[in-house]
């Protein structure tokens, strides 16, 4: 049979067809499980790393199935080498954004979290976000979003040499990574506030977690996932019901009504009252405290009766605030707050008793507002 490469590739199914594949082919039925097993458990970085798998099935494999859902297209390192900004591209064409944030922990080691997209773009047009102004393509698959996290995983736990000697077909040896990253860690914490409204792509987003959590793959606590939403109020409350005790982020963006429909238009079907009220209850059902994350814009929400309000509303709930200084997308008019005016508002809300950090976003000195890199990369 004469094919041409490219057609070859276009051929291949995807991950998720990997067991209907096996079972095509009469292979045993534990072979997806050990094939799943070495890619998200192990994490290989290609068929060919699977040693227990014979060579023949792993060539075969590897012509007839995608092992990566993605393939970098641009990395971006903060100065202090700390954050690590990728561009993927999915099968189709489509281009998302992950980040990958390590943070020196008390005890002398590292914390690493993956922020992943849910979707590529969104439909919800908050005033002040990036992926809004973008439009909507489409929802990610859990594959997708999985994946995501394993290229990051991989990269975290594999010394240089290796990575740089990367698979058969594994993508993920290029772009090569500096040296200081490759230290054998691991992902700890994992938090969808990428690209997206993860609550709009609730399936995709609910088996994405299912797979992170299970032990036969990363294996990671749901405590340590957090979802954030801008108010899906019927996605809350489903959410609450399924028994993954994921954390809860909401972003809240204002204290009343009015301001926060101007930021967040998903507020005029879901207003304050009944986010607030589906917030009070996943914290009931789940005993995980909710974050609400409140993005400071210069004089449009950072003045003192706004701080004053805050508390108010979130005094006595079980709630933790995260003010996150806006990050400045050209072109909508908005600007970050001085320091001064992220302090004054931060121990206004504490003098409610209302447990609140700033969270200026991470790798702001590497076009981390959505959408940035992959301008820059086209
Ligand atoms: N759609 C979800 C998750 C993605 S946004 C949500 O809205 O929660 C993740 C967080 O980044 C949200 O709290 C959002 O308000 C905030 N955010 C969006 N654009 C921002 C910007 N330009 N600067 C600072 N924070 C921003």
């Amino acid at each position: 049979m004469i094919e041409s490469p490219r057609a070859a590739a276009g051929a291949r199914a995807g991950w998720g067809e990997l067991a209907r594949v096996l079972e095509a082919w009469g292979e045993p039925a534990y072979r997806a499980r050990q094939i799943g097993e070495w890619k998200e458990r192990r994490l290989a970085a290609s068929f060919d790393e699977m040693r227990e798998v014979p060579r023949a099935l792993r060539q075969r494999l590897d012509e007839a199935v995608r092992y990566w859902a993605l393939e970098p297209l641009a990395e971006a390192q903060s100065a202090d080498g700390l954050t690590t900004k990728m561009l993927f591209r999915l099968a189709d064409g489509e281009c998302i954004e992950s980040v990958l944030m390590r943070q020196p922990t008390p005890a002398g080691g590292w914390r690493s979290t993956v922020c992943v997209s849910s979707q590529a773009g969104c439909k919800m047009r908050c005033s002040f976000c990036a992926t809004g102004h973008g439009g909507w393509r489409r929802n990610l698959a859990a594959d997708e979003i999985v994946d995501q996290v394993l290229y990051f995983a991989a990269r975290l736990k594999r010394p240089p040499a290796v990575a740089a000697g990367g698979g058969s077909r594994g993508h993920l040896s290029q772009p090569a990574s500096p040296p200081e990253i490759e230290l054998m860690q691991r992902v700890d914490n994992v938090v969808f506030m990428g690209m997206g409204e993860p609550l709009d792509n609730y399936d995709g987003v609910l088996a994405a977690v299912r797979r992170l959590n299970d032990v036969r793959g990363l294996g990671l606590a749901a405590r340590s996932i957090t979802i954030s939403t801008c108010g899906l109020v019927p996605e809350i409350r489903r959410l609450e019901k399924e028994g993954v005790q994921v954390n809860l982020a909401v972003s809240l963006a204002a204290t009343n009504d009015v301001r926060r429909s101007e930021l967040i238009p998903l507020n005029r079907r879901f207003p304050l009252r009944e986010l607030l009220a589906a917030g009070d209850e996943y914290a009931a059902v789940t005993h995980r405290r909710v974050s609400y994350e409140y993005v400071l814009i210069a004089g449009v929400n950072d003045s003192v009766e706004e701080a004053v309000q805050l508390g108010q509303l979130l005094r006595g709930r079980l709630a933790h605030v995260n003010l996150i200084p806006l990050n400045p997308v050209a072109g909508d008019g908005y600007a970050r707050p001085t320091e001064a005016a992220v302090r004054r508002f931060q121990r206004l809300v504490r003098a409610a008793h209302v447990p609140v950090t700033v969270r200026y976003s991470k790798g702001v000195d590497i076009a981390a507002g959505c959408g940035q890199l992959r301008a820059a990369a086209s």
